[in-house]
């Protein structure tokens, strides 16, 4: 695999930085997971404007325009053999003289790393009758106040993905305060009734791009679609849970602490909502 790094395309075994970089001593940095099916960027611009807002957030220098990235992750992803592969791209503030909390003044040139990893293309989504669903588990949620940042600090989604792994599970879905944030690594959707809810975007989660799209698809099919609060008791007596993000798609969770959800398999609103994504999908990333 090759990686790009600060401006060079070499073999990932070649890369190096420094262990002063401010990304390795206090995950000072961003990050973004962009999907490609068929060697095609999905939802890119979508992608880069967030990129921009979590650099932003933390006055970290963009160092390049939405155009220039989008080259960089298209020549990587063809470098490594195009077909369906995630970039994963990553921002730090950049290597200090020193080690010191402060930000350096005036700044220095920030970090820019990027790889690619295969994926597989063969999602819950595309396979909607015949899809078995997962499982996942419940937690609190230990994260700090801005989840709304894509910041490389991830250990706790990463004790979080653990405790669920340790179980058998593929995600914890996590509650703060008695409602529903968002799952370690994706954004949660429930239906009950027939009527699909999420909670609205705030500090507390993500804004996931495959959640908008998720919304998007639901409003522009008249699937009854609510954005809000959702409590604790409410994810505990769901009729269905989904998962969603940009490696995943939109998943459906079977059980939920090794209790069925709803019968136990996918849903019908489900399904009905994964034809219209893959649809949607394939008309982009046509075959
Ligand atoms: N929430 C968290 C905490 C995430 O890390 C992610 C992505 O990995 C998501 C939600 C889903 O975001 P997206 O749909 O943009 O991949």
């Amino acid at each position: 695999t090759e990686v790009y790094l600060n401006g060079t395309f070499m073999e990932s075994e070649r890369a190096r930085i420094s262990p002063l970089d401010r990304g390795f001593l206090f995950a000072d940095g961003v990050y973004e997971v962009i999907p490609a099916f068929n060697g095609v960027l999905f939802r890119i611009d979508e992608h880069l404007a967030r990129l921009e807002r979590s650099l932003g957030e933390l006055q970290i220098h963009n160092p390049h325009s939405r155009e220039t990235w989008q080259m960089l992750c298209q020549k990587l992803l063809l470098r490594n053999g195009g077909g369906n592969a995630s970039v994963y791209l990553q921002v730090t503030r950049g290597t200090a003289a020193t080690r010191d909390h402060a930000f350096p003044m005036p700044p220095i040139p920030p970090t820019i790393f990027m790889t690619t990893a295969a994926l597989n293309a063969e999602t819950a989504v595309t396979q909607p009758d015949s899809a078995s669903g997962a499982a996942a588990i419940s937690a609190d949620d230990p994260r700090w106040a801005r989840c709304d940042i894509k910041s490389v600090s991830l250990l706790p989604n990463a004790m979080l993905r653990q405790q669920a792994v340790a179980s058998g599970a593929v995600e914890a879905i996590l509650t703060r305060d008695g409602f529903l944030t968002e799952g370690s690594s994706t954004n949660v959707f429930v239906v009950k009734d027939g009527l699909i809810a999420t909670p609205p975007l705030s500090n507390r989660i993500l804004g996931g791009i495959t959640r908008d799209l998720v919304i998007e698809l639901c409003r522009k099919n008249r699937m009854p679609f609510e954005e809000r609060a959702v409590s604790e008791a409410e994810l505990l007596d769901a009729d269905e849970i989904w998962i969603s993000s940009s490696t995943k798609d939109v998943m459906p969770i079977v059980s939920l602490n090794q209790k069925p959800v709803g019968h136990g398999r996918p849903g019908e609103v489900w399904k009905a909502l994964a034809r219209r994504y893959v649809e949607f999908k394939r008309n982009i990333c046509c075959e």
